[in-house]
C-alpha cells in the first residue's frame, strides 16, 4: 500500500526540517499529514485513481502536499525529499527511530558532538559523553542505550496489519498475471501473529511458472530482487518487507498451504500423528507409501490424520490438536458477530472528525450501538474534555439519540477516563454516574513498579462505575514495552468485579495479547474489542482485533460487544 510510503516520506521531510530548525508550523504540517495518512484505511492510490479530489479531502493535505502525493503516485518518488536527503547525514534519521529521541535531541547531539549515526551515539553513551549536554544526564544515557538495544531487537519485524495490507495489494497484482490459478499468503501472517518477519506467498500455475516469476519481480514497489528462480523468487519491497513467492502444484496446493502456514511446532505434531497411521505429510501432499492420497485442500490434509479443520490462528501446537481430537475446538469469534464499538474518539479530544460524522458513519456500517469515549481532563496532550465540555457533548448525544430513535441504533455516553497514579479516576462520581459505559485507561506514569501499577489498575477495576479497562498493558509494538503489571491479578480482579478488559484493536497496540486473552477466558473474564478509532476509517481495525481474539481462543460469548444493546447494559447491572 502506498500510504506507508507517502507517510514515511512526509515524516522524514518533517524530521529533517525540524533538525534544520525550519519554521515550526511547516515542520508540523508534514508530521501531522504523515500521521493522518498512516492511519487511513483506504489506499490513497486507489482513491486518487477514482477521483484526485478525494486526496484534498484528507485532513492536513493542502495544495502543496497534494501535488507531492501526486508526484509519489506517478513517479514513486518526491524531488523535494530527495534534495533534502542529498544534503543530510542519513544516520541522523536512523537516530530518530530510537524511543525517547526526537529531532531536537538529534540536533543537540549532532551540533555539539558531531555524532552522525546510532553507532557513534552508542559509543558516546558508553563513554559517558552525552551526560554533560544541556537537559541530559546519566539517566538519559542509560535510556538511550536501552532504546538502541530495543531497536536492534525489533527492527526485523513488521506489524501484522501493515504486512496484511501489503500482501493484499501484492496478491491483487499477482492475480493480474494470466498464468496464475490460485494465490494465497501463508506463514505467520496467515496465523495473524501480531508482528511478521517475511511474507510467504504461494501460487499455483495454469501452465508454466516462469511468466509468473517474471511478473512478480516486476512489481512496481520492489526495492531489491534477492532471488529470481523457476519456482521460487524473493524480493524486498521499498517498505523493507521481504516477500518469498513459491509456485506449487495445484493438486497439492492445500498441503503446501498447510506446510507453509505452520507453525513449525504444529506441523511436527501433525507429522507425528500421520506417522502413527503409516502416512507421511509434507509440503507435496499426504503419502501412503509412494502414493499421494490427499493435499488438494487443507481440509483434506487434516482429514487424512483424522482431524477436523483447524483455523490458522490456532495452529501453535498449544492444545489445538488435542481439542480437535476431542471435538472441543472453540467456535471462534468472527467479524460479523460484532454489534458495536465501545472505544471511539472524536475531534472534541484527539480524534479527527466531529461527533455527528463519527456517529453517522458507525450507523451506516450497520452497528447497533457505539460509545463515544473522548479523553478525560488530565490528558492535556490529547485535548481531554473538562466537565463542562463533556456535559455539552452529552447534550449533543441526547439530541442525536432522538434522531436515531427509530433506527435500532444507540449512542452510549462515555469517555476514556484516565486512571490517575493513585488509582482514582479523572472525573468525580457524579459525572461517572451519567455515563452508560466507558473504558478507564492508564496514560501517565508508565514507569511505576509492578506492585504500584497493579494496585493502581485494580483500584480502578473495583470502582463500581468502571465497566472496561482500556489497553491493559499500554504497550506500543516496536516502540514501548508494556508497563510492569501482574496480569493474572488484574484478570482475577476483573472477574471478581465483573469488569471487562479491552482488546484494543489499534495495529500497534493489539493489547491484551493472545496469551492473556486465553488466560482471561479460562478464568471467566469478559473482553471488549475496541478500535480506539480516531477517524472513521479506523473502524476497519476491528478486524485486527478479531484476528487476535481468535488467536486467544475467544468465542462470541466471551466478547461483550457481540451482545445486543439490552444484553450489554444488563450485563453490567451488578
Ligand atoms: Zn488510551
Ligand atoms: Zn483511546
Amino acid at each position: 500500500m502506498i500510504n506507508n510510503k507517502i507517510a514515511d516520506i512526509f515524516q522524514e521531510i518533517g524530521d529533517i526540517l525540524e533538525i534544520q530548525d525550519e519554521n515550526h508550523f511547516r515542520v508540523l504540517s508534514y508530521q501531522r499529514a504523515a500521521q493522518v495518512i498512516r492511519n487511513l484505511a483506504d489506499d490513497i492510490e486507489v482513491a486518487y485513481k477514482k477521483d484526485p479530489k478525494r486526496i484534498l479531502a484528507i485532513r492536513g493535505v493542502g495544495k502543496d502536499l497534494f501535488s507531492m502525493i501526486e508526484e509519489i503516485i506517478k513517479t514513486g518518488d518526491c524531488k523535494m525529499h530527495k534534495d533534502l536527503l542529498s544534503h543530510f547525514h542519513p544516520g541522523l534519521l536512523d537516530m530518530l527511530r530510537l524511543r525517547g529521541i526526537g529531532p531536537k535531541k538529534v540536533k543537540l547531539i549532532y551540533m555539539n558532538l558531531g555524532i552522525k549515526d546510532i553507532k557513534e551515539l552508542e559509543e558516546a553513551a558508553n563513554e559517558g559523553k552525552l551526560r554533560d549536554l544541556p537537559g541530559m544526564g546519566e539517566k538519559t544515557e542509560i535510556s538511550i542505550l536501552q532504546s538502541i538495544k530495543d531497536l536492534k531487537r525489533y527492527s526485523e519485524r513488521t506489524l501484522m496489519p501493515i504486512a496484511l495490507n501489503e500482501a493484499k495489494v501484492l496478491i491483487d497484482y499477482i492475480l493480474g498475471c494470466k498464468e496464475v490459478k490460485k494465490c494465497e499468503y501463508a506463514g505467520s501472517l496467515r496465523r495473524r501473529q501480531e508482528t511478521i518477519g517475511d511474507i510467504d506467498i504461494l501460487v499455483s500455475a495454469k501452465g508454466k511458472a516462469k511468466p509468473i516469476m517474471d511478473h512478480f519481480i516486476k512489481y512496481p514497489h520492489v526495492d531489491e530482487i534477492l532471488a529470481h528462480g523457476p519456482t521460487k523468487s524473493s524480493i524486498v519491497l521499498n517498505t523493507g518487507i521481504q516477500i518469498d513467492l513459491r509456485v506449487v502444484e495445484d493438486e497439492n496446493f492445500g498441503a503446501a498451504l498447510h506446510y507453509f502456514t505452520g507453525s513449525k511446532a504444529h506441523n511436527i505434531a501433525i507429522r507425528d500423528m500421520a506417522k502413527k497411521k503409516g502416512l507421511k505429510v509434507n509440503e507435496y501432499g499426504v503419502f501412503k507409501g509412494e502414493k499421494n492420497i490427499a493435499g488438494k485442500t487443507e481440509e483434506d490434509v487434516f482429514k487424512s490424520v483424522g482431524l477436523p479443520f483447524i483455523i490458522p490462528e490456532l495452529r501453535e501446537n498449544d492444545g489445538e490438536i488435542e481439542a480437535a481430537k476431542k471435538g472441543k475446538l472453540p467456535k471462534s469469534i468472527e467479524l460479523k458477530d460484532i454489534q458495536g464499538d465501545l472505544h471511539m474518539h472524536t475531534n472534541a479530544s484527539d480524534g479527527s472528525q466531529p461527533l455527528e460524522v463519527v456517529i453517522e458513519e458507525a450507523f451506516k456500517s450497520g452497528y447497533k450501538y457505539i460509545a463515544i469515549t473522548d479523553h478525560s481532563k488530565s490528558s492535556h496532550i490529547a485535548n481531554g474534555l473538562d466537565i463542562h465540555r463533556l456535559l455539552t457533548q452529552y447534550k449533543e448525544i441526547d439530541k442525536l439519540n432522538k434522531h436515531y430513535k427509530d433506527k435500532d441504533f444507540k449512542i452510549l455516553k462515555g469517555s476514556e477516563v484516565d486512571i490517575l497514579p493513585d488509582g482514582s479516576l479523572d472525573y468525580p462520581d457524579e459525572i461517572l454516574a451519567q455515563m452508560d459505559i466507558f473504558p478507564a485507561s492508564v496514560h501517565s506514569r508508565f514507569s511505576m513498579s509492578q506492585k504500584e501499577m497493579t494496585e493502581r489498575i485494580i483500584k480502578a477495576i473495583q470502582n463500581p462505575y468502571v465497566k472496561i479497562i482500556g489497553h491493559p498493558t499500554g504497550r506500543l509494538i516496536n516502540k514501548r514495552e508494556p508497563y510492569e503489571v501482574d496480569m493474572e491479578a488484574i484478570i482475577d480482579a476483573a472477574v471478581a468485579c465483573n469488569t471487562a478488559l479491552e482488546l484494543n484493536a489499534q495495529p500497534a497496540r493489539l493489547d491484551l495479547t493472545d496469551k492473556y486473552l486465553r488466560m482471561a477466558k479460562k478464568k471467566g473474564a469478559k473482553i471488549s474489542i475496541g478500535t480506539d478509532s480516531h477517524h472513521s476509517s479506523q473502524r476497519a481495525y476491528m478486524q485486527y482485533g478479531i484476528y487476535i481474539a481468535r488467536r486467544g481462543w475467544l468465542e462470541k460469548n466471551d466478547v461483550i460487544n457481540t451482545y445486543s444493546l439490552t444484553k450489554l447494559l444488563n450485563h453490567f447491572k451488578k
